[in-house]
């Protein structure tokens, strides 16, 4: 453990699938921790390696802390944030909150200019990869914000991810990234889904052609490890929930609102995505929007082993 590490508490806020993974790795860095769920329980594993359980979000703040959030949605970040025990009435000028939830750039913008008045360095820093790379140290974290506050976080960044994007000043500019990203996987989703079932209709085995596409045109981790699960119909236990795959469309169709543009496909995927949770499959995995195709072309769901 370096010195400079050992000295350094983190607050860190959300303990779901992606914050209980990163906090773990906080903590096998050499970070001190002081930690805030909504549901305590989750932080046992976490106490029994010396982090300290608090009771709101403000009293995860110590003196000269970097506090980390990784919470559902821009809701929850707001109430977390400035609500009654939120922590930026008790952060100090100088230092920094490391937002690392997916959130709109309108939420980011906002937050950003309540803790410039503060002088606290708010650092918008989203992140690719599910919980299984956040156990790996594999995200990659995209991150826009003060340039000494992002020089401070480099070494909690080295023990998060593989990789970090720097997209510059602009408080809400990783997170319009991080939008565009999500996107993508989703519109993904929705082209497997759609051919992997074609050819099932015709008599090819899905997990074939999943095969053949993420070992050729398509050889990235996107449509091999997504290919996978769609192809053999497996969308539990969710690793990212649907529910949460159609917040992020819905900041996709916002953020093009504001910016004067249509975005057709985006449009398309919001409705499959919300029909599919008005009919209770929110928590299952994002890919479970598949199910959806199968449903459409009369193909019976594989029961889960
Ligand atoms: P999760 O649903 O597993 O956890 C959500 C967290 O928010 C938990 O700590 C929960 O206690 C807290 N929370 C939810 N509602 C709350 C409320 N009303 N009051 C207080 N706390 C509340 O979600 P996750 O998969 O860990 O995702 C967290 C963030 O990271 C989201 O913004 C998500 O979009 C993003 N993200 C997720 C993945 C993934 O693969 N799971 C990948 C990249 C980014």
């Amino acid at each position: 453990m370096s010195k400079d590490i050992g000295s350094k508490t983190i607050g860190f806020i959300g303990l779901g699938n992606m914050g209980l993974p990163m906090a773990t790795n906080l903590l096998a860095a050499g970070y001190s921790l002081r930690v805030y769920n909504r549901t305590l329980e989750k932080g046992r594993s976490l106490a029994e390696q010396g982090a300290i359980l608090v009771n709101t979000p403000a009293e995860v703040v110590a003196p000269e802390t970097i506090v980390i959030t990784m919470l559902a949605n821009d809701q929850v970040l707001e109430e977390a944030v400035l609500g009654e025990n939120g922590i930026l009435e008790k952060l100090s000028p100088s230092s920094i909150h490391l937002s690392m939830s997916t959130i709109s750039p309108a939420t980011a913008q906002h937050l950003a200019a309540q803790h410039e008045q503060q002088g606290v360095h708010y650092l918008a820093a989203p992140v690719f990869g599910r919980p299984d790379a956040a156990a790996a140290k594999k995200l990659w974290i995209c991150i826009s914000g003060n340039p000494a506050a992002k020089a401070e976080v480099a070494p909690v960044l080295d023990a998060l991810g593989q990789g970090v994007f720097d997209f510059g000043e602009t408080p809400e500019a990783a997170n319009i990234v991080k939008v565009t990203g999500n996107f993508l996987i989703v519109s993904a989703i929705e082209a497997m889904a759609e051919a992997f079932t074609l050819a099932e209709k015709n008599g090819i085995d899905r997990t074939q052609i999943a095969e053949l596409f993420g070992k050729t045109l398509f050889a990235c981790p996107i449509y091999q490890n997504y290919g996978r699960m769609i192809a053999q119909q497996q969308y539990e236990p969710a690793g990212f929930k649907l529910s949460l795959g159609l917040k992020d469309v819905t900041l996709a169709l916002q953020t093009a609102r504001t910016s004067q543009m249509p975005m057709p496909l985006a449009s398309l995927l919001h409705d499959r995505l919300m029909a599919a949770v008005a009919k209770g499959k929110g928590d299952l995995d994002w890919t479970g929007l598949a199910s959806e195709m199968s449903e459409q072309a009369g193909i019976p769901p594989i029961p889960n082993p």
